[in-house]
């Protein structure tokens, strides 16, 4: 067993290209459509709303991508971050397990959101654009694009999921101290904004309601790009920095996961630490358990339905293949905003699909419980995304406890909780509650999406 605590890699040890997992998935993935044609799109449908290097990394076969050296430097604020046994936290749980997490929350803006960020606020600089939208939930994707675009001297508007704009006052300071503009969503300045609030005038929102937004406002204007945090394939490569270097410092710790975990919202930060070693698992006879954890509330992974449908609950994205709950499903107002998406990232979906990976959801309240044990432990505070990750590793602690087997556990720690510490607060007031979604609401909700292929 190693002594160590902490596993550090140098600067010069920081790689120097993502991994894309599309060059060694068994199974390609199905095109995503034109809504209008049904037919497959090309790049130059989604010229519009990317700058073609993004566009292009979206469909690349490329095994491994070079990270630009104007990003490695901006990475490097932060960058490699560290490995950590969490020592503390396994004595408590009494099981027969190791447990690393990959610390994200050292990102000045304080998840793993960053590492997409700068590399997507670059590309867009190279290619001459001013100024970028974007859409938030919780707030954090938000503030790692306005921390990248003013390194690039590019504008950005975001539009924030309302409900998160009233419960969280500080991630809109962040966005607003890195000089970004951000408004409620829904919102008076798009078609798409009045349109949901002429239904309903109390809406909370949804990210798909904010996507909708952000990119209604980025096709209207030529120098304007969107930008999207999450789900698509060039925001998962950029992720597996994550992972790359988990792979390295598990070395260090001469050690190797019989388990991956990762929460999932759409699928970025969970595809940033677990596709590297599903890598090995595809070319190198390795048989590493790879788990994806979501919330009860939005279950698109364990009860959603395989099918084309939308990345925004308007319908001005190009059809997705994805596990969705129906691009019009609105998740209960959990405090995980980040992980209150009706869909998932079309790699991760095809993945789960194929049993390459595996899914398992988990109600809030467990969550939080999770959560502040590990605050009790190890000593920093998860944010509510993260502690899903958490309330799995402890499941699987307690699993292996029963079968008395040894197993070693590596999770990603998405970020910190310190903007979100009144969750925290309404869950120690006893006043958060546990959401279940009836098999009926989710027929109803995906029932609609036979009718976007036909
Ligand atoms: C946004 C976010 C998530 C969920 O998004 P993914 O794209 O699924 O990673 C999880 N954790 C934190 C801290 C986040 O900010």
């Amino acid at each position: 067993m190693s002594k160590f605590k902490k596993f550090l890699l140098s600067e010069k040890e920081m790689p120097m290209q993502w991994y894309n997992i599309m060059a060694d998935m068994p199974n390609p993935m199905l095109p995503p459509l034109h809504p209008g044609t049904k037919q497959p799109i090309g790049p130059e449908d989604l010229a519009p709303l990317f700058p073609m290097e993004l566009i292009k990394q979206e469909v690349s076969q490329e095994r491994f991508i070079d990270i630009p050296e104007e990003v490695q430097d901006i990475y490097k604020i932060w960058r490699p971050t560290p490995l950590i046994r969490a020592t503390n936290f396994e004595k408590m749980l009494d099981a027969p397990v190791k447990i690393y997490y990959k610390n994200e929350s050292v990102s000045p803006a304080g998840s793993h959101k960053p590492n997409t960020a700068v590399p997507q606020a670059y590309y867009n600089y190279k290619e001459g654009v001013k100024r970028m939208t974007t859409e938030t939930g919780a707030g954090q994707w938000g503030s790692a694009l306005s921390f990248a675009t003013q390194f690039f001297g590019i504008e950005l508007q975001v539009f924030m999921v309302k409900v998160s704009f009233n419960q969280k006052p500080y991630r809109k300071s962040m966005m607003n101290t890195w000089g970004a503009k951000v408004v409620a969503s829904p919102s008076e300045l798009t078609e798409s904004g009045r349109r949901v609030l002429a239904a309903n005038p109390d809406s909370p929102g949804s990210l798909g309601i904010a996507i909708s937004e952000a990119i209604e406002a980025a096709v209207q204007d030529e120098h304007t790009k969107y930008s999207l945090g999450s789900v698509l394939n060039h925001v998962l490569l950029h992720q597996t920095i994550i992972g790359l270097e988990a792979q390295k410092q598990m070395e260090l710790a001469d050690d190797y996961p019989d388990i991956v975990i990762g929460c999932f919202g759409g699928g970025s930060n969970f595809a940033g630490i677990s596709f590297p070693f599903l890598k090995n698992n595809l070319s190198n006879g390795h048989d590493t358990k790879i788990v994806a954890v979501e919330p009860e509330s939005c279950p698109k992974l364990t009860r959603g339905k395989f099918h084309y449908d939308f990345g925004d609950t308007v319908g001005l994205t190009p059809l997705i293949p994805m596990y969705t709950l129906g691009h019009n499903f609105m998740p209960p107002q959990i405090h995980a905003g980040g992980l209150r998406y009706h869909g998932a990232g079309p790699i991760v979906s095809q993945l789960l699909k194929d049993g390459l990976i595996s899914a398992n959801a988990v109600h809030q309240k467990e969550c939080f419980e999770a959560g502040v044990k590990f605050a009790r432990t190890e000593g920093l505070i998860p944010a509510p995304e993260t502690t899903h990750a958490i309330a799995q590793v402890i499941k699987e602690a307690e699993q292996a406890k029963l079968e008395g087997k040894e197993k070693t556990i590596l999770f990603n720690l998405s970020g910190h909780g310190l903007v979100d510490m009144a969750a925290y607060d309404q869950y120690f007031a006893g006043q958060l509650e546990d959401y279940s979604i009836t098999e009926d609401q989710i027929k109803e909700s995906v029932a609609e999406l036979d009718l976007l292929t036909k």
